[in-house]
């Protein structure tokens, strides 16, 4: 059995997460020892992998051999191929951006039955920060007296989006990106040489999002997207077609994080020039000599685009979404 085995739960060698070593080996410990807990909170960062040491969990549980997770027995690959029996996911339904308090109570009927015979019952709830309050609250008391045998496995980036009395009933395991030189090391490694720098500036220290990407597309995507919002700051841009453009499923989300980065290094060369964050905040228009853009609305914009992002996976007409934020660039324009 060779590391790179066990940390390819999609059963593919290419994904050897190197970074999720040490999480793993804490679950291989906990159990060894007799003591995995019957509810883990994987505290994720974007592209990093989380539902992946979620799967690895799920193996750790579920595996028949005595080093667990050992990446090739029956129950490890049918967790791996997510078709294990004992296995369950909860993750917002189509065109929501919310776990529902029924699909809680549904997942927890299940878990307070006996398993399909085997060592244990997983569910992964990912991601776990989609939980509302209620769905949440209908969880909380097969947390606190699960059927022996249960893991959940609660997968968030926000976990301060959870309850504290959910909270503290999980042990956590908190993903940790590589490093950007081991990123793009590991990047060349799988996809060969191009310009990974420029995908992780656009997205940001995401090992897995960045392997699916391809960087000629995101480059020209970027400098498009720039080159919309610099027009529609001047007044120079036709905003309907543009957003338009931006409404395309493929690559919505990627336009809204490189408008995110756009506004970021506005914010920073105008903070440059502010004495304090107090100044930041409260500055209508900051001395910054080529300045096109007060900061207060370049705050406005990002506090749209979050809003935006978070709404990306609804029914959401993006397209119309996207021409009020570039109005409301054009708004904020310095007069
Ligand atoms: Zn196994």
């Amino acid at each position: 059995m060779s590391p790179a085995t066990t940390l390819a739960p999609g059963g593919n060698p290419e994904l050897d997460l190197f970074w999720l070593a040490p999480q793993l080996q804490s679950l291989r410990r906990a159990r060894s020892q007799g003591r995995l807990p019957h509810a883990l909170l994987i505290q994720d960062a974007p592209g990093a992998g989380g539902s992946q040491l979620a799967l690895l969990a799920a193996q750790t549980a579920l595996c028949t051999e005595p080093e667990a997770p050992c990446g090739h027995c029956r129950e490890c690959l049918r967790v791996a191929a997510r078709a294990h029996p004992d296995l369950w996911f909860l993750a917002p339904e189509e065109d929501s951006i919310q776990i529902k308090v029924a699909q809680v109570r549904e997942l927890t009927d299940e878990l307070t039955l006996t398993s399909h015979g085997s060592a244990a019952s997983v569910a992964i709830i990912d991601p776990a920060d989609m939980l509302t309050p209620s769905s949440a609250n209908a969880l909380l008391k097969t947390l606190e007296e699960p059927r022996a045998g249960v893991l959940i496995v609660l997968v968030a980036q926000v976990s301060a989006r959870l309850p504290a009395t959910v909270l503290s009933r999980c042990q956590r395991l908190q993903v940790r990106p590589p490093s950007r030189s081991e990123c793009v090391a590991w990047l060349r490694e799988r996809r060969g040489e191009g310009d990974w720098e420029a995908v992780l500036d656009v997205l940001g220290n995401a090992p897995l999002r960045a392997l699916a990407a391809e960087p000629t597309q995101l480059r020209a995507l970027r400098d498009e997207t720039e080159s919309h919002l610099t027009g529609a700051l001047s007044g120079g841009l036709d905003i309907a077609p543009a957003a338009e453009r931006w409404a395309q499923r493929d690559s919505f989300e990627l336009r809204l994080l490189c408008a995110e980065n756009w506004v970021t290094r506005r914010i920073a060369a105008q903070s440059a020039g502010a004495g304090s964050l107090t100044e930041l905040h409260t500055a209508t228009h900051l001395p910054a000599a080529n300045s096109s853009m007060n900061i207060r609305g370049l705050i406005r914009l990002m506090d749209a685009l979050y809003e935006l992002r978070r709404l990306a996976t609804t029914t959401i007409n993006k397209s119309l979404a996207v021409e009020q934020l570039l109005w409301q660039l054009r708004a904020a324009r310095k007069s």
